[in-house]
This record gives structure tokens, C-alpha cells and sequence, in this order.
């Protein structure tokens, strides 16, 4: 039974009244957007909106530059039409990923490619960081002849928990020296430009649905970030959901393992310490994999932002000797894609999702050996694994995705009817 079709549908509908012809610039852009090239007439027939609008807001876009005429299409056996689509350099965006490990920094187009990146090494002090940053921004800009007037905005992406709507980071558990910093804010202050910021997770699921496109994913999606910490988000008829304050998708207290080590919490086998790269590490080192970090000497190992360069470069090895044949470590990464695959059994039962999407930085080393094991989980578990069949895939947009993801949901924000929450500064109308 359908509910409604319309409420199915991608495109949105406009209005023709004349005082709203800023939300309807959204709606004729978001249209053309998703369909990638299109006439006129079809705009007008999927939005709704008469054919003299959709005709005065196309001439303005194409002479604001965001579209432009290329080619012709042809609907059914009507005549061939004059088509349009995005001019995919009517409008760029910096995208920043802030990871306890590194930071990354792209420049990415109306289409959603990456023009440039950059990997700045950013100083321990917060206000000097974020001078390193503007400095970078202004490299990406000033290299690639970007005009400022072209300039969407920036999105920064950031581990949890953030307050989104004032662009402050709280206090993030793996990076120390953020703690209540103003970032978006000072980012502006220094830059110039409207910066937004959102966790880390977020930002993947807005990478997902803007430069994915949707095209293998569908419109409802569940997506599993593996980064130092795990997290996870959805995405609804093609919106990326982000809660109430922008912090969805904790889910480090989910128990997967009843037999599984101690948490702070007060549970036992939490994925936060069976399932990330620390607990991963540590158990191989338990086991006689690795020699004890001897420069660690505190049983809370890791827990330092000074040992994160050794954790990332233990964890790294771990999977490639997992990949490279040796069986232990295989067998523990076999193991903890089970765990996984129950956390995400959880999510979809929860949540009703027949799809899952992982990413994020530290999937590429995962891939391999947690796909099946997650679906074979996913599949046996399922409480409605006769209702539907689950797709488990990974993303196609790489390590770069949440700062992708970032720098999308400034487009996404000029494109799309609506707000974005947690938008710092300036309304639409000045972007
Ligand atoms: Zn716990």
C-alpha cells in the first residue's frame, strides 16, 4: 500500500506566489540538480510551478552562473528541447574534516568534485590551529583563482559532541585542546566567510547523499562511520536526519559482547570498547600480536591525544597483516565484524532501514573482511529478515567523505529549500 506518492517523490514543489521566489529558486536548482539534465518544461511539470516562472528563474540563474544550457533532451515523442543543468563551477565550497589523527581540507565544486585538498599540521593551540586553518583556506582559494563571489561558504566536520547551532566544539573524547572552543565563529571572524559546522558522522551522511547522488543507495539509508570512534546516521526520503542538537548517532553503549570487557558506563562489551581501533589494538596486544607500547606505561592506554599516532600506525598494521594472511589477526577482525554486524542488526530493526552504507576514515582497512561478515549477521539476526532482503555497501566517496560531506551541505544548503540548522551568521539571502 503506498501512503503517497507524492510524498515518495525527490522533487519538491513550488509555489506560484510572487513573494516566495527565494524558496522557489531552491526548489527550480534542488529540481535540476537531481535530475542532472533536464528541459524547461519538465521543471514546471515536476514542481509544479508555471511555465513563465520556471522560465524567469532559469534566465536568472543562467545569468547568475549557477546553470547553463548544454545540449538538448527529449521527453517521450515530444520534440527535442533546449536542456540545463548545474554550471559546475557556479559555486565552490571548502569542506574541513577535523580527525584526532589529521586534518583535511578540499575545495569542492557545484558538482561535488574535489578541485584541491590540503592536509594542514595543525598546532596543539586552539586559536593557532584555527589561524593555520584560514591560512589554508586562503592557499585552496587563492591557488585555484576561485572568485569570492563563487565562494558558497565552509563546512567543517568534527568529531561529537558538538553544539551545532552556536559552531562551538564541546569536548571531544580523542582531541584534546578543543574543549568549548568557538570554531565556526572564529572561522568566520578570520576568513570572511559563512562557516557551518556539524559531527563528523553527519557530514558523511550529507556526502552521501549529495556527491552519491543516491543512485545505489536509494532514498532511506543507514550509515556506519568508522572512524577512531563509531557512529552512525540515517538518511530519510533523501534528507540526512542530525537530532534535535545535531549530535545523533551515539552509539558506543550498545552491548554486543554480555562477555565482553568492562565499559565506564557500568555495562560489559560496549561496541566503545570492543569494536574501535583502541579496543581492536588493545585485544591484539593481549594476545601477544604486538609487543606492549613501551613509551605507554598508564593501563589507560591511548587515551592521550600523544599516543593517537601510535594507535593509528598499530591499528593499520593489524588489518594489513589481517589482509596479508595471517590468520589471528584475521580472526580478530572477523570477530569484531560480528559485533558490528549485531549493532547494526539493532539499528535496521530499530530504525526499519533495509539499507546500510559504511565509511568513513578507517573503512578502507576494514572493507574486505566486515561487508559479508556484517550482511551474513545482518541477515541471521534480523528480526525482519522476512519482510525485506538488506543491501550492505560501502561508500564509493572514500576517506575524504565527511570533509565531501562538510563542504556539500554549504551547496546544500544554497540549493535546497529550507534552513540548515546550525548555520553560524548570515542567512540565506547573503550567501
Ligand atoms: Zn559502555
Amino acid at each position: 500500500m503506498s501512503l503517497s506518492k507524492q510524498s515518495e517523490s525527490p522533487f519538491l514543489q513550488g509555489t506560484n506566489l510572487t513573494a516566495v521566489g527565494d524558496y522557489n529558486r531552491s526548489v527550480v536548482l534542488d529540481t535540476i540538480r537531481k535530475a542532472g539534465q533536464i528541459s524547461r518544461v519538465e521543471v514546471s511539470h515536476l514542481t509544479g510551478l508555471t511555465s513563465q516562472t520556471v522560465t524567469n528563474m532559469v534566465r536568472k540563474l543562467i545569468d547568475s552562473g549557477l546553470v547553463q544550457e548544454e545540449g538538448t533532451v527529449t521527453v517521450g515523442r515530444g520534440k527535442p528541447r533546449t536542456a540545463i543543468r548545474l554550471n559546475p563551477d557556479g559555486r565552490y565550497a571548502v569542506g574541513i574534516h577535523l580527525e584526532p589523527a589529521k586534518t583535511t581540507v578540499i575545495l569542492i565544486n557545484l558538482a561535488g568534485h574535489i578541485i584541491d585538498r590540503d592536509l594542514p599540521d595543525l598546532p596543539d593551540d586552539s586559536a593557532q590551529a584555527i589561524a593555520a586553518l584560514a591560512s589554508t583556506v586562503s592557499l585552496l582559494l587563492g591557488r585555484n583563482g576561485i572568485p569570492g563571489k563563487r565562494m558558497g561558504g565552509i563546512g567543517i566536520a568534527i568529531p561529537g559532541p558538538v553544539d551545532a547551532r552556536r559552531g562551538t566544539v564541546l569536548d571531544p573524547p580523542n582531541l584534546s585542546g578543543w574543549r568549548n572552543v568557538r570554531l565556526a565563529h572564529d572561522l568566520e571572524l578570520s576568513t570572511g566567510l559563512p562557516v557551518f559546522m556539524e559531527k563528523d558522522v553527519t557530514a558523511a551522511c550529507h556526502g552521501q547523499t549529495w556527491a552519491g547522488r543516491g543512485e545505489e543507495t536509494g532514498q532511506d539509508f543507514l550509515f556506519m562511520y568508522m572512524g577512531l570512534g563509531i557512529a552512525f546516521g540515517t538518511v530519510r526520503h533523501g534528507h540526512v536526519y542530525q537530532g534535535r542538537t545535531g549530535n545523533v548517532g551515539e552509539m558506543g553503549h550498545i552491548v554486543v559482547d554480555t562477555s565482553g570487557p568492562a565499559c565506564w558506563c557500568g555495562q560489559r562489551g560496549c561496541v566503545a570498547v570492543t569494536c574501535d581501533p583502541r579496543s581492536l589494538v588493545k585485544q591484539a596486544e593481549k594476545e601477544g600480536l604486538f609487543p606492549a607500547p613501551t613509551h605507554v606505561q598508564d593501563p589507560r592506554a591511548f587515551n592521550d591525544s600523544a599516543d593517537l599516532p601510535f594507535l593509528d600506525e598499530a591499528f593499520k598494521s593489524l588489518c594489513q597483516r589481517a589482509h596479508g594472511g595471517d590468520e589471528v589477526c584475521r580472526d580478530l577482525l572477523l570477530e569484531s565484524a560480528g559485533r558490528i554486524g549485531r549493532a547494526v542488526t539493532i539499528l535496521t530493526d530499530l530504525w526499519d532501514m533495509d539499507t546500510v552504507v559504511f565509511g568513513g576514515p578507517y573503512w578502507h582497512l576494514l572493507k574486505d573482511i566486515y561487508l559479508n561478515r556484517v550482511a551474513q549477521v545482518l541477515r541471521r539476526r534480523s528480526v525482519l529478515r522476512q519482510v525485506h532482503n538488506f543491501k550492505v555497501l560501502s561508500t564509493t566517496l572514500g576517506g575524504d567523505i565527511a570533509a565531501i560531506g562538510a563542504a556539500s551541505a554549504i551547496l546544500d544548503h544554497d540549493l535546497t529549500p529550507g534552513p540548515a540548522p546550525g548555520m553560524s551568521g548570515r542567512d540565506r539571502s547573503a550567501i
